[in-house]
């Protein structure tokens, strides 16, 4: 049987390299130190790696790769390497452990770990329009998700409770099936406000529960539907079209994949895992979206995300 992963790009490194630059450079090769667009060519001499152009721009003449300025730079790891390791996260429903990873493309657990961070940055959608635009249907809802390190529960003093947990909000946009989440640095009214503010258009339907934090915010939409779970209402029955169970779908898979995969998220890097859900979910095959296309599109994320180890690291420190 033939596998995606014999494709050339994912076994040969000139191969890779051509791969990524035909997707990093659609419109023609752009210089990263001047901005010039084609004007550079293949560095010759005998001991050139793979992938090295000089800048003819007179100001410039500097050599590059299409690794500077994304997520690949700095890298020792091969990119057909890379590229097996985007696949590999592109295609797994609920994820891949950095241990399981490492496994499958034999490199170092610390390599892998920082690989698959990397790779999340570049799921990350930096660009997108406000969801629910054209009066569109927006479901908004959260879930507790792991122990807050800030305040973790003292058995003996203080049981652990909701405050004790992280908590994630997602928007679902009813119109594309894409999804957003966020890490919560306190669930009140005026987070609520800013997410939306951020992220919704003025003119989507909201669609949430009961909790009073969308009180405020809904008001100011076109329309605010409220299902009551506390009564055991998931669907109004008048309006159909008034509920949150695409997000409830949406937490499912979530929960399943920080429960069986990562377990051992801690808060500080709770935002890089709910990119990757939210990536693949925004991109999944009910959407048309197929493994290789979605592939395609992480590697098309890559560019000016560049995310250093020392970045990651310090992360780990504040939250320790
Ligand atoms: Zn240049």
């Amino acid at each position: 049987m033939v596998s995606v992963l014999d494709a050339k790009h994912f076994r040969d490194e000139a191969a890779a390299y051509k791969w990524v630059e035909a997707r990093v450079w659609p419109n023609g090769r752009v210089c990263p130190h001047c901005g010039s667009v084609d004007k550079s060519g293949p560095l010759k001499g005998k001991s050139t790696r793979i992938g090295v152009y000089k800048c003819y721009e007179k100001e410039c003449r500097k050599p590059f790769t299409v690794k500077v300025g994304t997520i690949f730079e700095d890298s020792h790891i091969k990119l057909h390497i890379w590229l097996q390791a985007m696949f590999l996260l592109a295609s797994s429903k609920k994820g891949i452990s950095s241990n399981q990873l490492a496994r499958t493309l034999g490199v170092t657990l610390k390599s892998a770990w920082f690989l698959s961070h990397r790779i999340r940055e570049a799921m990350r959608d930096t660009s997108a329009p406000p969801f629910g635009g054209n009066f569109g249907g927006v479901e908004a809802d959260e879930t507790l998700q792991g122990v807050d390190s800030r305040r973790a529960p003292d058995p003996e003093a203080n049981p652990p409770g909701p405050y004790h947990f992280n908590r994630v909000l997602t928007l679902i946009d009813r119109d594309t099936g894409a999804a957003r989440s966020f890490v919560l640095t306190e669930f009140t009214t005026e987070e609520v406000q800013r997410i939306l503010n951020e992220n919704v258009a003025k003119e989507a339907y909201l669609l949430t529960d009961e909790a009073p934090q969308y009180k405020r915010p809904g008001k100011l939409q076109t329309f605010h539907g409220t299902t009551n779970h506390s009564d055991g209402e998931y669907v109004k029955a008048d309006a159909p079209w008034v509920h949150t169970n695409t997000v409830e779908g949406y937490y499912s898979i979530f929960k399943r994949g920080m429960k069986g995969v990562y377990q051992h998220c801690g808060r500080a890097h709770l935002h890089r895992y709910t990119a990757e859900f939210d990536f693949r979910y925004s991109n999944r095959a009910k959407l048309g979206v197929d493994d290789v296309t979605r592939f395609a599109k992480i590697v098309e994320g890559v560019k000016g995300k560049r995310l250093t180890y020392r970045s990651v690291d310090r992360e780990e420190q504040a939250e320790a």
